[in-house]
């Protein structure tokens, strides 16, 4: 079979072999990244129209106990800065972000020991009270079953935990050997079976990454079928173990974008800061490729710059409201509107296709 006629096969809907996945990502060429847009642009628009749906990230923490080898805020980095943001100062964020037009909070950071099940049950409950029609994501690492039970009923709706690769030899060389590959998975299992609507996701061109563990990823996404994927390039940050390694592309993000739009049709997808980073257009470019959702930054601006994952990390600069008119601009330019909606899967399109 041609990549052509993979991407077709993708596109009704019956899924590729590893092998497939494997021949698309060898054969990528301007020709087969164009019809594979092309297709998932058209796929994407008959779910969700011109729309693009917006998250606020907030950056609660830089303290993280992991030491991932690519991370900026790895743990045995002594150059980070650490901040942590107290409750009061995450719920102003989340005000300022209703008055923005947000309708979904992510609380994103390190795996920090101070976040326990008592104060973001607290938290949660207290976002949820001042703002009823909005939903509440959180990504916050590895955690319990128990305790993202709790989290659940606190009233999170969403969880985010990249898998960082479905190869367990590649994950192994990512991460130090306390981290576990099962544990992962696992995680990811249990916030499916407690209800979360869950995303998992990689990084594009990590070091030691190759077409067959791509395709393992790739495979990964059509087996367990998150309801979001979080893919975005690699950008080497210079206090790390991973410092020299070579950064992702925009050319081979932008195609896996079109390829997982085609595995599942109505997955929210976002256009990442790390496409923006590597490339002033990147992020429209991850729209123009498939990609359905931003994630403007809703961060004090005085901590932006300490949530340094990778080197020359984009908006740390620009307080909420003008991140939210750039990308508003940014989207309007190429023909999309972002919304004010919560920006739920369409579940009804499941198994809907062109
Ligand atoms: N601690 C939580 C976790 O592990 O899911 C959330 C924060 S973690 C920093 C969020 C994501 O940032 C990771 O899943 C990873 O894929 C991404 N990331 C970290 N370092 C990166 C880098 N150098 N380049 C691109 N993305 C990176």
């Amino acid at each position: 079979m041609n990549s052509f006629e993979i991407i077709d096969k993708l596109n009704s809907g019956k899924g590729a072999t590893l092998l497939e996945y494997a021949c698309l990502l060898d054969n990528m060429n301007e020709e087969t990244a164009e019809y594979a847009k092309e297709k998932a642009v058209l796929a994407r628009k008959r779910i969700y129209g011109n729309k693009i749906f917006v998250r606020g990230l907030i950056e609660m923490s830089n303290i993280c106990k992991n030491d991932c080898y690519y991370c900026g805020i790895r743990g045995s980095n002594k150059n980070c800065e650490r901040y942590r943001l107290t409750k009061d100062e995450i719920l102003a964020c989340c005000d300022e972000g209703e008055r923005l037009g947000f309708k979904t909070f992510v609380l994103q950071g390190g795996e920090d020991a101070f976040f326990t099940d008592d104060f973001l049950c607290d938290l949660i409950k207290e976002i949820k009270t001042r703002h009823k029609d909005c939903a509440v994501t959180l990504s916050l690492g590895e955690r319990s079953r128990k305790s993202y039970e709790l989290l659940k009923k606190a009233g999170a709706d969403r969880y985010l935990l990249r898998h960082e690769t479905a190869d367990k030899t590649h994950y192994e060389k990512l991460h130090p050997e306390k981290m576990s590959f099962e544990n992962r998975l696992k995680c990811l299992k249990n916030l499916k079976e407690l209800g979360y609507q869950v995303g998992c996701g990689f990084m594009v061109g990590s070091p030691y990454q190759t077409p067959e563990t791509i395709a393992k990823d790739l495979k990964f996404i059509e087996e367990f079928r998150p309801d979001m994927c979080g893919i975005g390039p690699f950008i080497p940050h210079k206090d790390t173990p991973f410092a020299d390694k070579t950064a992702g592309t925009l050319e081979m993000t932008c195609y896996l974008l079109s390829i997982i739009r085609l595995i599942k049709p109505n997955i929210l997808l976002p256009a990442t800061t790390a496409l923006g980073t590597i490339h002033e257009k990147g992020r429209e470019m991850g729209i123009l490729a498939g990609a359905n959702v931003v994630m403007p930054n809703l961060s004090p601006v005085s901590v932006r710059k300490k949530y340094e994952l990778y080197d020359n990390k984009i908006c740390t600069g620009e307080e909420s409201a003008q991140c939210r008119m750039c990308l508003e601009n940014r989207m309007r330019k190429i023909g999309y509107e972002i919304v004010t909606d919560r920006g739920d899967i369409r579940k009804d399109e499941e198994n809907g296709r062109i």
